[in-house]
């Protein structure tokens, strides 16, 4: 298929990100886009993703979207017109009493902004989730609504409405450079030509350091290796669970199709985005299983079933980057999604939409996600030491 040779806006890859901005700015009537994904559709992160959706957070701005986003996956196939997968299990976070003052006020601030969210006691526990097994002296948050989705449905179903509306979607087409004129965005450029354009939009997961660092920017962005481990429950023992954020056992477990609970781990691991094991280790294997059944005892019966490893782009307070770059115009980036930008991603569609249609983005105040912040010092603070908790 030949390569447009002038759009209005560009979006450099086609994860959750570039393909929620795609459908948001067609929403917004701004529907002469395209779309450059280098492999497929979700190819990148978002594929590998556990797909969590939690509103527990440190920060304001990331528990609003969080819940706006959770509306939008329930009501997808309304919205988009197709399912996002939304399944609704219950989410709770375990932390050490240490932590108490910090969970009780992240459940003030998601309740004084309209969040389901509770801390409950040991025998709330019990009774919500009686698979689960409270130790010592924990502090327990619960959110019902909480769930997960489908990264892949979610991401395909963005573009495919995109595309409904008028918006053009071109797939192994990687974007080579931004060519920049006089301080503005004049085109985009891949290896089968030059697409002309006033708007440039990075949405390249974890490629984005080495991306934009070929257009002058800097971005202080890592990629760590996050690994899931695939466990198979014992179907008369523990036929369900909620999701569970076990800060005490450094854990995030959601229960999938097929009888399987998805168990993410690790977040130190330092990689290349092109070269990494994208495998699991039995070490971590074996110390994630002693952990989960700590947590669920009846878990001892359960058999490995393999698993995976992808990438979180992270930035030094784990908070993304949606800004337009000063000095470049029309450039935009919606960057260092940190391990948790899944449950956020229709809103980052959205503010992203506003930020390039109006200006600035009018649904949450994200002015305290810009790039400045690494210069100036102002970075976002979790209360906890689990940083994905951001
Ligand atoms: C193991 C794991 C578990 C996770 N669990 C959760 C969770 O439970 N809940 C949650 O909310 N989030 C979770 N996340 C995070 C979430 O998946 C990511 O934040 C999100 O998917 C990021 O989407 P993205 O579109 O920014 O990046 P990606 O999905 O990586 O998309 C970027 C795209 O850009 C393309 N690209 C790169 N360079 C170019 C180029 N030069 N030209 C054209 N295309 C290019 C890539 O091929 C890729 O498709 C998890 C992530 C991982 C890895």
């Amino acid at each position: 298929m030949t390569l447009p040779t002038t759009a209005e806006a560009v979006i450099v890859g086609g994860g959750v990100m570039g393909c929620s901005i795609l459908y948001n700015l067609a929403e917004r009537g701004l529907t002469d886009t395209l779309l450059l994904e280098r492999d497929v559709l979700a190819s990148g992160s978002t594929n590998r993703s556990q797909a969590i959706l939690r509103m527990h957070y440190s920060n304001e701005v990331t528990a609003r979207m969080a819940w706006d986003s959770l509306r939008i996956f329930r009501d997808f196939e309304d919205i988009v017109g197709s399912p996002s997968g939304y399944v609704r299990t219950g989410y709770f976070i375990i932390v050490e009493s240490g932590d108490r003052r910090a969970l009780e006020e992240n459940v003030a601030m998601q309740r004084a902004i309209g969040i389901d969210a509770n801390v409950v006691g040991v025998e709330d526990v019990r009774e919500i989730a009686p698979m689960m097994e409270p130790q010592g002296d924990e502090v327990f948050a619960y959110e019902p609504q909480s769930g997960y989705a489908d990264p892949y449905s979610v991401t395909t179903g963005y573009a495919r409405r995109a595309r409904e509306m008028g918006a053009r979607v071109r797939t192994e087409s990687p974007v080579t450079g931004i060519e920049v004129t006089g301080g503005r965005v004049t085109a985009v450029l891949t290896q089968d030509g030059r697409v002309e354009t006033h708007i440039a939009v990075v949405a390249t997961g974890p490629w984005s350091r080495a991306f934009l660092a070929d257009v002058g920017v800097s971005v202080p962005l890592d990629t760590v290796r996050h690994q899931v481990v695939m466990l198979r429950r014992p179907q008369d023992i523990v036929p369900e669970h909620p999701i569970m954020g076990d800060v005490v056992n450094d854990f995030s477990a959601r229960p999938d199709a097929g009888n399987l609970t998805l168990v993410g781990v690790g977040e130190q691991e330092s990689v290349g985005p092109d070269d990494y094991n994208q495998g699991v280790d039995m070490p971590d294997v074996e110390r994630t299983f002693q952990s989960i059944v700590k947590r669920m005892p009846g878990m001892s019966q359960a058999l490995f079933r393999g698993g995976w490893s992808g990438l979180f782009t992270i930035t030094p307070d784990w908070h993304p980057v949606l800004d337009k770059v000063a000095g470049i115009e029309g450039l935009y980036l919606a960057v260092g999604f940190s391990g948790h930008g899944f449950k956020l991603s229709p809103m980052i569609g959205v503010v992203m939409s506003e930020l390039i249609t109006q200006g600035q983005a009018s649904s949450v105040d994200i002015s305290m996600l810009n790039l400045n912040r690494f210069e100036t010092g102002e970075l976002l603070e979790s209360r906890y030491s689990m940083q994905v908790l951001a």
